[in-house]
């Protein structure tokens, strides 16, 4: 007997049919004697028009009342999962996540969750229920509704899975595993078998939705045996997520490309070049709970320097105005200007530590396309660009076929 995590997600629980699906698998689980946990996210689309309805009222929305909002979407699923459960002879039981106590911190539509009490769920486990549990939400400590930032149910899954000691977590969506890069962009995309924590993690932080960064975080901690799977096809192993890395001397240079239009980039023109600047810029953004990711500093002849960083487009406006209204006069900046028609392509791969050449081959790679790199940043496994955002599929599906990653 096992304990499994599974999380569908919104295309998994899009109309009541899929959901009767869904029940038969987890039904087909059970019959096998092990323990189940399901997490669902909201049907597909729902989040959205709850985001949207919101936006009708409230143009950019008090971020308390959102979560409020956009948490219901995931309680529709879980009574309809339970019922549908029920209707095939299974005990079950439904949670929101303020009933189990997945308590988050405050940070409304991007909480992280600090704590997840699993005695309930273990007691119910126990005497034979399957527990459904909501993803995307939790519980703040003064009992306000939270939310975990879009793609959430993914980390819910993974994060009950770590506080119940599940024996694995399973994340059933609309493809069959994790592709060299999303399929719907690059259909020469191939289906990996498997991929290093380390991989995941760097291809879920650059934007491959596939599964949220801060689920896979969570697999890295606490050591969960994660695997993506198809919830459309009752066959197939999916991908297993690795802690180790194999010793695999065809082990590929890069094994995935990912991509995305969420950033947009701000650029601080003309600051003087004295130390503590780059302080003065960022300190404000940090405090106001704004994520900054890429950053660049370049030193003119003239003593001046831009000053270049990318923030979440839905927070570009938010950052813009702190920078105009508290830092711009204190530093002496020349112009202050955002542009969230960017986009950030990343070549992810742990191969790339005992390999030379593989950023000039993706720069000349770009070139030949004639496209331009507005940013560039690297880790270990992993160089990113900032390029123009109409350039963007161009871009993932000449690296695709550069890096030879549709071969098998
Ligand atoms: P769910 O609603 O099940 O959570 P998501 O839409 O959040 O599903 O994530 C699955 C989608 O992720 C796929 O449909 C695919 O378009 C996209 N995707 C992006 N990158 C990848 C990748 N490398 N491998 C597989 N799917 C990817
Ligand atoms: N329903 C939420 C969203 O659309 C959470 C999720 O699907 O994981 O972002
Ligand atoms: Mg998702």
């Amino acid at each position: 007997m096992a304990l499994i995590v599974q999380k569908y997600g919104g295309t998994s629980v899009a109309n009541p049919e899929r959901i009767r699906n869904l029940a038969r698998r987890v039904a087909r689980f059970k019959a096998m004697g092990h323990q189940i946990v399901v997490v669902v996210s909201a049907m597909s689309g729902e989040t959205n028009r709850l985001i949207s309805l919101a936006k009708e009222i409230m143009p950019d929305p008090d971020p308390r009342e959102l979560d409020v909002m956009v948490s219901t979407g995931e309680q529709v699923t879980i009574g309809m999962t339970a019922l549908a459960l029920m209707e095939l002879g299974i005990k079950a039981k439904s949670y929101t996540g303020a009933q189990v106590k997945i308590l988050t911190d405050d940070a409304y539509t991007k909480a992280r969750i600090l704590n997840i009490d699993e005695q309930h769920l273990k007691a119910d486990l126990d005497a034979g229920y399957v527990c459904v549990v909501a993803g995307f939400q939790g519980v703040d400590a003064k009992g306000n509704i939270t939310t975990l930032g879009r793609g959430g149910s993914d980390t819910t899954g993974v994060a009950l899975a770590a506080a119940l000691k599940a024996d694995e977590c399973q994340i059933y969506t609309d493809v069959d595993g994790v592709y060299t890069t999303d399929p719907r962009v690059v259909p020469e995309a191939r289906r990996l078998k498997s991929i290093t924590f380390e991989e995941m993690l760097e291809l879920a932080s650059q934007g491959s939705k596939v599964l949220q960064i801060r689920s896979v975080e969570f697999a890295g901690k606490y050591k969960v045996k994660l695997r993506v799977l198809s919830s459309f096809e009752e066959e197939g192993d999916g991908t297993l997520i690795t802690f180790e890395e194999e010793e695999n001397m065809e082990q590929p240079i890069i094994s995935g490309i990912a991509f995305n239009r969420d950033e947009a980039k701000i650029t601080v023109l003309g600051v003087p070049d004295t130390p503590g600047i780059a302080y003065q810029i960022l300190g404000p953004i940090a405090d106001a709970n704004v994520d900054v990711d890429m950053i660049i500093q370049n030193t003119g002849a003239d003593g001046t320097t831009d000053f270049t960083f990318t923030v979440h487009k839905n927070e570009m406006n938010k950052a813009l105005s702190i920078l105009r209204d508290k830092v711009q006069g204190e530093i002496k900046a020349r112009e202050i200007v955002g542009d969230d028609k960017v986009a950030k392509v990343a070549i992810v791969g742990v191969g790339m530590k005992s390999h030379v050449g593989v950023a000039s081959k993706m720069f000349r790679t770009l070139a030949e396309e004639g496209i331009n790199i507005q940013m560039i940043s690297t880790s270990e496994i992993k160089i990113a660009v900032v390029i123009d955002e109409k350039y963007m599929e161009l871009a993932v599906r000449v690296l695709h076929k550069a890096f030879e990653l549709e071969a098998a």
